[in-house]
């Protein structure tokens, strides 16, 4: 039996998302909302090289932190429905702060990830060089530069996307390390964490960690969700979150994002 591939388009608002789901799927489209809420879900098949596959178009945004509706919308999507691939479009124009996203999907352990760096033309006339070879071997990602409402560049993104999307060895790791403090801290928690049935077979353990760390509304709440061992998590939790910020002499949060965009700054 065949099986069928589902490829995950994401990105900021106005990186040109819609564009580039229209050009891959042209007018085999349907649309309607998310489950439970008014978000518009976009959904259509795309033709690459003799395959046929599914791209669901999700809702902007800039991060997986699950402030938003819209972030959370994302989230649960690739976290239950784990599609076969996760094509992020970026705007040239801003890369850096673009960036955020495909490394929280590291983050996050999806496996089979193409950037598709748009807006090359906004690039050019603001005078920026990207070097999106480089930045590819840097982050071990397939990086494919389009101006996707002239349609350049989408027909190179159809072969890449055919070829990753098959592709049977995925990511081999996150290539984000935040300091001997930060990783020792993980390492403890994932291990607490492994005692949580009911969050660790459903997520990550680094991802969740990480989560718990920055002090994720959403994750903290499910802490507790029936189950004997959050009280305990949220003790270790909070131990360790006070220990790092008395290190740090900062809020953690912004700690961990600081060093998020530190790490794409170098490219
Ligand atoms: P979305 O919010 O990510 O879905 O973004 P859209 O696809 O709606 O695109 C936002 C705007 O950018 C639209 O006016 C597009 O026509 C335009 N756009 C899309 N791709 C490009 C590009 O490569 N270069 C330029 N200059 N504009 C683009
Ligand atoms: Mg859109």
């Amino acid at each position: 039996m065949k099986r069928e591939y589902t490829i995950a388009l994401a990105g900021n608002p106005n990186s040109g998302k819609t564009t580039v789901f229209n050009a891959l799927t042209g007018a085999r489209q349907k649309v309607g909302n998310w489950p439970g809420v008014t978000v518009e879900r976009k959904e259509g098949k795309a033709k690459l090289k003799d395959m046929e596959v599914t791209v669901v178009d999700l809702p902007g945004i800039y991060s997986l932190t699950a402030n938003s509706i819209d972030e959370r919308i994302a989230r649960d999507f690739l976290l239950k429905e784990r599609p076969s691939l996760v094509a992020v479009v970026l705007d040239a124009s801003n890369l850096e702060r673009n960036l955020y996203l495909p490394l929280q999907l590291m983050e996050l352990g999806v496996s089979r990830l193409v950037l598709i760096c748009n807006m090359m033309d906004q690039a050019r006339t603001e005078g920026l060089e990207i070097d999106t070879e480089g930045l590819s071997r840097a982050l071990g990602v397939p990086i494919v530069p389009t101006v996707a409402n002239k349609g350049v560049g989408i027909e190179r993104l159809r072969n890449v996307l055919a070829v990753e999307v098959v592709r049977e060895k995925g990511l081999s790791s996150c290539p984000l390390r935040y300091g001997e403090s930060v990783e020792e801290a993980i390492n403890e928690l994932e291990e607490a964490i492994k005692k949580h049935k009911t969050l660790s077979q459903r997520y990550p353990l680094r991802w969740l960690a990480l989560k718990l760390l920055e002090g994720d509304q959403e994750y903290l709440a499910r802490l507790e969700e029936g189950n004997p061992t959050g009280g305990e998590i949220r003790a270790h939790l909070t131990m360790l979150r006070d220990k790092l910020e008395g290190e740090i002499r900062y809020d953690l949060e912004t700690a961990l994002v600081e060093k998020r965009y530190g790490s794409m700054r170098q490219h």
